[in-house]
């Protein structure tokens, strides 16, 4: 990231973002200033093209600004990196004027695929899209879209309207008539991403909502969807484990045990947990910018590394926080330390799909030549 985009961010974080996010935590409550102020420091337009007046960002400016974000507020870097996620599809295939909007900051988007019937099966969409003259007619569930109140728009999946393909894709204003009201969102962990139910009811879109060709939705999911967030959620993964790790750090040396005279991290059990969380975040951190790096580059590995990469990134974040909320004792047991925060906020990643177990069974998959998403 350039020295601009740095100072920008680090302002952001340290007047808005840090100093909410206990309150967004406790309360669940939508970060809106923060999401207002990344928009105003130019973040949610960072990876638009230049020509639409966008930041013109890679795939690897967006990972340090979601992990820096996440290193403060889970639940911000959450709505972030849905996002950035939408955005690289829309940036692709979206209308110009949307494009602008969120290049310019105006428009909060977000992915809509996962549903009560197919679940983490991301692949599988029962919604229906039927073209009725220049527009189309929307049927379905979705059971869960991060920020559903508060983004202006949903990258929504269905089954294609003419029967061929697997899946569409469209851009769905999120305040149409026929989208239900989403009900709060009440979870472990990222308890202000605003994670909800919406269901589409006749919904009227015009057929240039169309995002890829018809039916050809899976294919933007596997070339453009895919690559950004799996690579994404693992820079979340690595902003919350940075984070714990530096705090664990601060708590072992400044902390005694007064009757043999030392600090915790004088113990040598203790220092042994410690140099190994640093041991998986680092290795963590190698996959993740090999992943970036394959995205970036359109090289061989596009998928898989970042299947790897958050796969991994997920693991390791709640192996670490598991282990910095043990060798922290009783002190990250209480909120004010912010551990347990981190410790709950990380295990979201591994059920969003596609999920840990269901990475491991693709990158399997793959290796053995079968197809990805076969029975
Ligand atoms: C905080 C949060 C935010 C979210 N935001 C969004 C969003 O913005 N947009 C969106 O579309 N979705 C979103 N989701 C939904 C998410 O992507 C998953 O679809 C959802 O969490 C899966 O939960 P489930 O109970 O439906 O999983 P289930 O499908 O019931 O899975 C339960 C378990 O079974 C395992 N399993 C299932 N299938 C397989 C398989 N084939 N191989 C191996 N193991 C398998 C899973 O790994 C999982 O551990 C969000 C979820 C969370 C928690």
């Amino acid at each position: 990231m350039n020295g601009e985009t740095h100072e920008a961010l680090e302002r952001v974080v340290a007047d808005v973002i840090e100093p909410a996010a206990r309150t967004v935590d406790q309360e669940g409550k939508f970060p809106r200033e923060g999401i207002d102020a990344l928009a105003k420091a130019g973040m949610l337009g960072l990876t638009m093209d230049a020509e639409c007046g966008g930041g013109g960002a890679g795939l690897r400016t967006a990972t340090e600004v979601v992990e820096r974000v996440a290193r403060a507020c889970g639940s911000t870097a959450m709505v972030l990196l849905m996002h950035y996620t939408a955005a690289a599809v829309l940036n692709r295939y979206g209308p110009a004027p949307v494009r602008q909007r969120i290049a310019g900051g105006e428009h909060l988007s977000t992915i809509a695929f996962s549903e009560p019937g197919s679940r983490s099966h991301f692949w599988i969409s029962a919604g229906r899209a039927e073209r009725d003259g220049d527009t189309v007619v929307l049927n379905g569930r979705k059971a869960w879209i991060t920020a559903a109140t508060e983004a202006d728009s949903y990258v929504w999946s269905t089954l294609p309207a003419g029967g061929e393909g697997a899946m569409s894709l469209w851009l769905v204003p999120s305040r149409l008539p026929g989208l239900s009201e989403p009900p709060p969102f009440d979870g472990l962990g990222l308890r202000g991403n605003g994670s909800s139910p919406v269901t589409a009811t006749g919904v009227r879109i015009p057929q240039g909502n169309l995002l890829g060709d018809d039916g050809a939705g899976l294919e933007v999911a596997m070339g453009t969807i895919l690559p950004y967030f799996l690579t994404l959620s693992a820079s979340f993964s690595l902003g919350l484990v940075e984070e714990v790790f530096d705090a664990t750090v601060k708590h072992l040396t400044a902390t005694r045990l007064d009757h043999l005279d030392i600090t915790l991290a004088e113990q040598p059990v203790t220092r042994s947990v410690l140099g190994r969380m640093r041991v998986d975040t680092d290795r963590t951190r190698t996959l993740v910018e090999s992943a970036a790096t394959a995205v970036e580059l359109d090289i061989a590995g596009k998928v898989m590394r970042p299947m790897e990469a958050k796969a991994a990134a997920a693991e390791t974040a709640i192996a670490v926080t598991d282990q910095a909320m043990t060798i922290c004792g009783g002190a990250a047991f209480r909120k004010d330390m912010g551990l347990e925060r981190r410790f709950r906020d990380a295990r979201a990643a591994r059920v969003m799909a596609p999920t840990t177990e269901a990475l491991h069974d693709f990158i399997a998959r793959i290796l053995c030549g079968l197809p990805m998403f076969g029975g």
